[in-house]
C-alpha cells in the first residue's frame, strides 16, 4: 500500500520513511508541506503527517484532504510535537484519526498505523 510521509524536516522524513521500510512497507511517497502532499494524494492508502509546516501546515491539510471528495476517507495519522490536549483534539476534529507525538519509536509508529488500519 501506499504511503505517504509529509513534514518539512528532510531528517524527520528519512525516519520515518526508514522505519516504514522496517515494517514492510515499500511504496512510500514523501512530501515537503501540505500543498506539496495535496499534489501527491493518488494512489495513497495511508497518509502521516507533521503538524508544524512552511506553506500549507498540517492541521490546514487534514482539512484539504477532509472535503476533497476523492481523497476524503484516507486514514490519517499526525505525527507532531504539539502533544496538548487542546491540540489533540483539534486535530481529531478536524478528522486525523491517529496521534503520535514526537519523539516516537519505531514500536509506537508501527503500533499506531496497525489501530489506525485496523479501524
Ligand atoms: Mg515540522
Amino acid at each position: 500500500m501506499r504511503v505517504l510521509v509529509v513534514d518539512d524536516s528532510v531528517i524527520m522524513r528519512r525516519i520515518i520513511s526508514n522505519n516504514l521500510k522496517t515494517a514492510g512497507f515499500t511504496d512510500i511517497v514523501e512530501a515537503n508541506n501540505g500543498a506539496e502532499a495535496m499534489e501527491n494524494l493518488s494512489g495513497v492508502e495511508l497518509i502521516l503527517t507533521d503538524w508544524n509546516m512552511p506553506v500549507m501546515d498540517g492541521l490546514s491539510f487534514v482539512k484539504e484532504v477532509r472535503k476533497n471528495g476523492e481523497y476524503s476517507k484516507i486514514p490519517i495519522v499526525m505525527i507532531t510535537t504539539e502533544g496538548a490536549k487542546t491540540e489533540v483534539m483539534e486535530a481529531l476534529k478536524s478528522g486525523v484519526n491517529n496521534y503520535i507525538v514526537k519523539p516516537f519509536t519505531p514500536e509506537t509508529l508501527v503500533e499506531k498505523i496497525n489501530s489506525t488500519l485496523a479501524k
